[in-house]
């Protein structure tokens, strides 16, 4: 089955949303409606019957305190106009006047009206003829009894029934123009939630096809799109540095190959041409550089090692600060030649670790924090806990690192320094190792530097408290 598109799938919702309730409004506003009409026409039924008894009462005073047949016609014919079927009784109970009796025909042309008239409103209309008496008292004395015939329990007359169908006219009209209204708003509510969602796809379907510099806007306000937005856009901009840092990776290695294998070359061919002699200089020159090849292949697969997931950790508690005095020791001469003060402070912090690896970390931190900071510099380690951690801060005063290349320095073969002059040193793979080293400790290496001040190195891992 082919999936429905997300913009057709919100506009049915909407649809039957909107269906679904102006079929209830409908439903509710009908039945309400009915009903309270119904109970209208029974309390005005009422209304008129109360009324007529009293009519019929006065006519009985008017008339010199006597049934007057000729007064009783005028007001019985009026009310049976009205679709009320009068009949007088005298005290004995005999008929004085009788509406059945004086147009029986017209009675019952009226109650048939009516019967059509309700069935008209509700085919299965319950309802049929009904009478109620009640006695004519004039100043507190019972002079006849006046019995009223209806349809009953109620009835609609034309007018009435003219205003329900009104009514329901209007609600349909209403109905209709809601549910116009509901569709084109759904439409539209559609097209902007489904917007942002297409636009994603579109997005990522640039990044898929290697495009990563476009990004997506966030003209939306509802969170969860701003948010899928804001993930996609990270995810171009991550790829993006994966990418340059890809294609600068491969000019690194090309350029750190290129070198020593020039002068190797360049040698050889003087050698072969005659220029230069096989001897011991020359040969030594070469064999610094093919150590200096090695050294790089060696630094790549311990890299390689190091990153991998079957890296094993020889693990044993101990503590940082002491492995930090250790290793001092194998810097002091080389800074006292630099002329750079070297410190180790800092309280105890106990790790379960790799103690070789961790030592690997501390050199390589070391070695640049001296490399980088110029005689009468200092450089200071210093070791503390914070809640569940260990942290190692290596400290220097040199050069710093512009934060342009800070993001990048843990790429392998980053060399901040654009010159890439030799005699700065390595190959820049020193703080790739050092991160992964740390990684697979589950621990991370974070670094914070200013230009002419100096830089920061901070590796942080689980504590390990001793007991
Ligand atoms: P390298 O072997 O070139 O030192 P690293 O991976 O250890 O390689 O470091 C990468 C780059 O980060 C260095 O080339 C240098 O530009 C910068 N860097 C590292 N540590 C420092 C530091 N303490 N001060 C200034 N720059 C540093």
């Amino acid at each position: 089955m082919n999936p429905i598109s997300l913009r057709k799938k919100l506009t049915i919702t909407f649809l039957m949303i909107a269906l679904l309730s102006l079929a209830f409004v409908g439903l509710f506003a009908n039945v309400s409606l009915g009903k309270q009409f119904e109970d209208y026409a029974t309390a005005r039924l009422n209304q008129t019957i109360n009324k007529t008894v009293n009519q019929v009462t006065d006519l009985y005073v008017r008339s010199g305190e006597q049934w007057s047949i000729s007064s009783l016609d005028e007001t019985g014919m009026a009310l049976l106009i009205d679709g009320l079927i009068l009949r007088v009784e005298d005290t004995n109970g005999q008929v004085v006047w009788d509406a059945q009796v004086h147009n029986n025909g017209m009675c019952l042309r009226i109650l048939q009206n009516m019967a059509q008239n309700m069935q008209s409103y509700q085919a299965n209309f319950q309802g049929g003829y009904e009478e109620q008496s009640f006695p004519a008292v004039v100043n507190g004395a019972e002079v006849g009894t006046v019995v009223v015939g209806y349809y009953g329990p109620f009835y609609f007359n034309e007018a009435d029934l003219q205003f329900l169908s009104s009514l329901n006219r209007i609600l349909l009209i209403a109905g209709a123009v809601s549910l116009g209204a509901c569709v084109l708003l759904g439409a539209y509510l559609a097209r902007r939630l489904s917007k942002p969602i297409t636009d994603v796809i579109a997005a990522t379907g640039k990044i898929a096809e290697g495009n990563y510099s476009d990004r997506l806007t966030h003209a939306e306000n509802t969170a969860e799109l701003v948010a899928l937005s804001h993930s996609v856009n990270s995810l171009a901009a991550s790829l993006e540095t994966q990418e340059t840092l890809r294609k600068r990776l491969t000019a690194d290695v090309a350029h750190e190959l290129r070198t020593p294998l020039t002068t190797l070359q360049s040698t050889v061919e003087a050698m072969i041409d005659g220029v230069w002699t096989a001897d011991e200089t020359h040969l030594n020159s070469m064999r610094e550089e093919v150590l200096r090849l090695n050294k790089l292949v060696d630094e790549l697969g311990t890299l390689s090692r190091f990153e991998s997931e079957s890296l094993r950790l020889n693990t044993e508690s101990f503590d940082l600060r002491e492995l930090c005095q250790q290793t001092i020791q194998n810097f002091e001469s080389i800074a006292r030649q630099k002329g750079v003060s070297l410190t180790c402070a800092g309280s105890q912090a106990f790790v379960e670790a790799d103690r070789d690896k961790i030592g690997q970390v501390l050199i390589n931190l070391m070695h640049n924090a001296l490399k980088f900071t110029p005689a009468g510099g200092t450089v200071s380690i210093t070791t503390t806990t914070e809640h569940d951690r260990a942290v190692l801060t290596v400290r220097d005063t040199g050069c710093g690192i512009a934060p342009e290349h800070l993001p990048f320095i843990f790429e392998r073969f980053y060399r901040a320094d654009p010159s890439r002059a030799r005699e700065t040193g390595g190959s820049g793979i020193g703080l790739a190792i050092a991160l992964a080293i740390a990684k697979a400790h589950n621990g991370d290496i974070r670094v914070s530097s200013t230009v002419g001040e100096g830089s920061e190195f901070v590796l942080s891992l689980q504590l390990h408290p001793v007991s």
